[in-house]
């Protein structure tokens, strides 16, 4: 079982992709040069397709933005390479005073360890549940300041930093250190999260399986959504905050006992950003 402090960035955000044919285009679209000749191309078309174009354009760039996995922008880490059956638990969007207290008495029992996605502004209003999850082991991930789902799509270079940064500081203001790895909210990415991240040195994480329990209510059908993507080496995300975990995580760890996984914190060199959907 690895200690947060193997998580230190690697030298490069995370390891290249896998480099699938199907996924090359879409990289090299997102170039300088790859714009250049979507441009001329778009701008080669008679009037009439002006409108068509527009609409491509407008896809290419929202697909990559609201997939979480998809890798057109810049690697983004969906899953490790294991050392058997391993899996990586991820806990988004706390601390809460309710719920994060019960989730470390749960992975305490289940030997397990997690890495939580804090926000920024909850952290600085709880520090004891921070020092509490390092105390016990597990890993921090930033999830920016103020956690902006509904505007980070469209967020200014300047914007993205402060989420960064500001969050990066409260961490390290309490535990020491700012955190390795970095999850945006609700996966959402532009075309500057890339840029800044590889500027800090921070992989850009994401999952391999979630359960939509940010949304729904139904545990039962949570951890089904999970178990039915969950193989050696996935990323799995839970969140906090949202009421469901306590009854969650249970159920959860008990299913992965069951089918002899351990929950662990990869080490960074093992962080693979595979060229693959892997998501819902
Ligand atoms: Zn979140």
């Amino acid at each position: 079982m690895q200690a947060e402090r193997s998580l230190e960035p690697p030298s490069t955000p995370a390891a290249p992709g896998r480099g699938r044919a199907g996924w090359r285009l879409p990289r090299l679209g997102m170039t300088p040069v790859g714009w250049t000749v979507l441009g001329v191309s778009a701008a080669a078309l008679p009037l009439g397709y002006w409108p068509v174009a527009f609409v491509l354009v407008h896809v290419w760039l929202l697909y990559p933005m609201l997939r979480g996995p998809c890798q057109w922008f810049g690697p983004v880490v969906t899953e490790f390479r294991p050392a058997g059956r391993e899996v990586w638990l991820t806990i988004d969007d706390g601390p809460d005073p309710v719920e994060t207290p019960a989730i470390l008495a749960e992975l305490a029992a289940h030997d397990a360890k997690a890495t939580f996605f804090v926000i920024g502004a909850k952290a600085a209003r709880w520090p004891e549940l921070i020092r509490a999850i390092q105390a016990a082991g597990h890993g921090l991930g930033n999830h920016t300041q103020r956690h902006p789902h509904r505007w980070f799509w469209c967020h200014s270079p300047r914007r993205i930093a402060a989420e960064v940064d500001d969050c990066a500081q409260t961490l390290a203001a309490i535990t020491g250190a700012a955190p390795p790895l970095f999850r945006s909210p609700v996966g959402i990415k532009n075309i500057f999260v890339h840029p800044l991240l590889r500027a800090r040195g921070l992989p850009l994480v994401c999952w391999t399986t979630r359960g939509l329990d940010g949304t729904s209510r139904n545990v039962r059908a949570i951890v089904a959504r999970i178990l039915k993507r969950v193989r050696p080496g996935a990323i799995i995300l839970l969140h906090e905050g949202h009421g469901t975990a306590q009854e969650t995580l249970p159920r959860l760890l008990g299913h992965l006992r069951q089918d002899g996984y351990r929950c662990v914190l990869p080490p960074a060199e093992r962080l693979l950003a595979a060229g693959r959907p892997s998501t819902r």
